[in-house]
């Protein structure tokens, strides 16, 4: 058993008359990262967090039971999460005229509200405007990276020189030559499990103990191979192995009931950002941090238009403050990153900081999800029940399309995420016929010889899928609300169709009986990876940021989460975000002590 170290007490009271060397708004994987790096190079920083923080283990509860929550793990009465219907018939803001005292993303639906209904925003606090979006906010110290589902990709030169091999975009500014010595940082500070696949296109990491695959994903692996594709276990931003620099993470216990929610682990075996990089940071003594505190300006000198600090509300006060720093850092997450820019009018940078080339909410990019396939697989049926779910993901099949070959209807590939085996409710209950104790035998008898797979695709990055400030909405401390004016299309709907083709195609190849597909595309946002918004490039005409996720226009503003990526690949974000952000802020504090910034 191990025995972690709760964390450093945290304080409200904070030194505002002080000028820090950084401010960093936000503290999920991006502003943690800010603060571990800058920190550990001896600058002070303050970091100014929208949400509380939270007694998160008494809120993830990872090892709780269904039968030990009075509801199952259900909200209590007065909560209510968006479903598919709702995003799609209704127009934003969801929220607006419903009879729910709280309403919730549909993140909230999937089998416990009760674990994240104080992590994720009330969507009645927090309006958007414009064209449907399925959009997930977690207000919380440690944003999104409470509740993220852990896969940790790296992106390759596919990616980062995509439009050098089909011709659509942009280049980003780096190769992958540039980002990999920080894939590696993170990889040895944060922990991450996998197998090592030698793929060009999804280069491997300093991998820990791999999950083991189940019967199933065995054989679809080894009939993927007869086509020339990998399944892969599923590599996890999780600590299997331990780290012995940080006293508050444990290893993975794989201990069974972890499986049964969004993300989400009371041990952190699995990445978080308070207990990988902000505790630790804190630790250093140059960490100060102000939870409860929302961003809505970036302040400017009158004299030299540079950053100057941050104007913030204090939430539950409704106070309205200024923090001093040296260099701004915002870390907000893709699109309330954008927000912020866009807030920050003054007669210096009259269309938003950093706004010179009018990019800033622009190229928005993610992924297209929803497609999928489920399989059984035979030689399962009536056996024995196994410890199947006691670890954090199933499989990977990385990328095929589109990388030697040419397909005729669209750019850009799609990976699958998936698994098969024993979970902890049998999810083939709902769908078996009959009842009685015939029913009961053939839901146990089929309860771990299924498996599914679903897609994750490219969506290109496109100058007219953008987000605005709505000029008419607020949020509930008074602030402008984001407007999207974002669709899918046809590259993404064409994609979407061979993900339903080939998942059938790979299936039967590893004979596993094809028992459903799923074509749907699920609502723009869905896949929580938002990207773009203040893309990175070489021309300040066309791009927001240089390669060290520094403002073409301010050169003491930062911005270092995922909306300086120029193009979404389909690999899922987080590992990236970190390891980009530890070389800005690597970059940014050898500038600092050059007196550069
Ligand atoms: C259920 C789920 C599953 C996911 N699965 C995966 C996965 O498997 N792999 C993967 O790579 N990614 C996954 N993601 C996405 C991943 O969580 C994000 O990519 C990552 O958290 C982004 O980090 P960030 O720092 O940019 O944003 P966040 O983690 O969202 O952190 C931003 C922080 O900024 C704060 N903030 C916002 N506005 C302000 C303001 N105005 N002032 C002050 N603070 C502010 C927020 O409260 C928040 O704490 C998943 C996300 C969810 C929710
Ligand atoms: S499987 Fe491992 S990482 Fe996931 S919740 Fe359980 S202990 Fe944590």
């Amino acid at each position: 058993m191990t025995l972690l170290k709760s964390a450093p007490p945290l304080s409200q009271d904070v030194d505002l008359s002080k000028t820090y060397d950084a401010v960093v708004v936000g503290s999920g994987a991006a502003g943690g990262m800010a603060a571990h790096v800058l920190t550990s190079q001896g600058m002070d920083v303050l970091m100014l967090e929208a949400g509380k923080k939270l007694p998160i283990e008494q809120e993830l509860r990872s090892m709780q039971w269904p039968y030990d929550h009075p509801r199952r793990g259900d909200a209590p009465p007065g909560y209510h999460s968006l479903s598919f219907n709702e995003y799609n018939i209704r127009t934003p803001p969801y929220a607006k005229g419903s009879t729910f005292k709280h309403v919730m993303s549909y993140v909230g639906g999937w089998g416990g509200s009760d674990y994240v209904k104080n992590i994720l925003v009330d969507e009645k606090d927090h309006p958007y405007t414009g064209t449907k979006y399925a959009w997930v906010r977690a207000r919380a110290l440690g944003g999104k990276t409470n509740i993220w589902g852990r896969l940790a990709l790296r992106l390759s030169d596919y990616d980062f020189k995509a439009k050098t091999h089909d011709g659509y975009g942009d280049d980003w500014p780096i190769s992958y030559a540039d980002i990999e010595p920080y894939y590696d940082r993170v990889d040895r500070y944060l922990g991450i499990s996998g197998v090592k696949e030698n793929l060009p296109h999804l280069p491997d990491s300093l991998f820990q103990r791999p999950n083991k695959l189940t019967f199933g994903e065995v054989k679809l692996r080894e009939g993927l191979k007869k086509m020339g594709r990998v399944l892969t276990p599923y590599r996890a931003g999780v600590t299997t192995d331990g780290l012995k620099h940080n006293k508050y993470r444990s290893k993975c216990y794989g201990r069974g009931a972890c499986d049964r929610r969004p993300g989400g682990c009371d041990i952190h075996a699995a990445f978080d950002s308070p207990t990988g990089l902000i505790y630790p940071a804190m630790d250093t003594g140059h960490l100060t941090i102000r939870t409860n505190s929302i961003a809505h300006e970036v302040l400017v000198d009158k004299n030299t238009g540079k950053a100057r600090g941050i104007g913030f509300i204090d939430s539950a006060t409704r106070k309205s403050y200024e923090a001093k720093a040296k260099v701004v850092i915002v870390a907000a997450s893709t699109l309330e990153s954008a927000r912020l820019l866009l807030l920050s009018r003054s007669p210096q940078h009259p269309n938003g900081i950093g706004n010179s080339s009018g990019h800033v909410g622009h190229n928005f990019c993610e992924h297209v999800m929803g497609p999928g396939v489920s399989g059984l697989v035979k030689e399962l049926v009536g056996k024995p029940p196994t410890l199947d779910d006691g670890r954090p993901g199933g499989f990977y099949i990385p990328r095929f399309r589109n990388l030697k070959d040419r397909q005729p209807g669209f750019v850009r590939g799609y990976g699958f995420e998936g698994g098969g085996g024993f979970s902890i409710f049998p999810g083939n209950a709902m769908g078996t016929p009959g009842f009685g104790a015939q029913f009961k035998k053939d839901v146990r008898d089929h309860a771990g010889a299924f498996i599914g797979m679903g897609g994750f695709g490219e969506v290109l990055a496109r100058y007219e899928n953008y987000m605005d400030l709505d000029p008419d909405e607020k949020d509930a401390w008074g602030i402008p609300t984001l407007r999207f004016h974002y669709q899918f299309g046809d590259n993404e709907r064409k994609m979407c169709e061979d993900m339903v083709a080939a998942g059938r195609e790979m299936f039967e190849e590893a004979g596993i009986e094809v028992v459903g597909t799923d074509s749907q595309m699920l609502t723009e946002g869905w896949s929580i990876h938002e990207l773009g918004t203040a893309r990175m490039g070489n021309d300040p005409k066309t791009s927001v940021v240089n390669q060290f996720q520094q403002s073409h226009d301010v050169k003491n503003l930062f911005v270092v989460d995922g909306s300086t990526h120029v193009s979404a690949s389909c690999q899922n974000p987080t590992w990236t975000i970190m390891a980009l952000a530890w070389r800005s802020c690597e970059y940014l504090a050898s500038e600092f002590k050059k007196g550069n910034v």
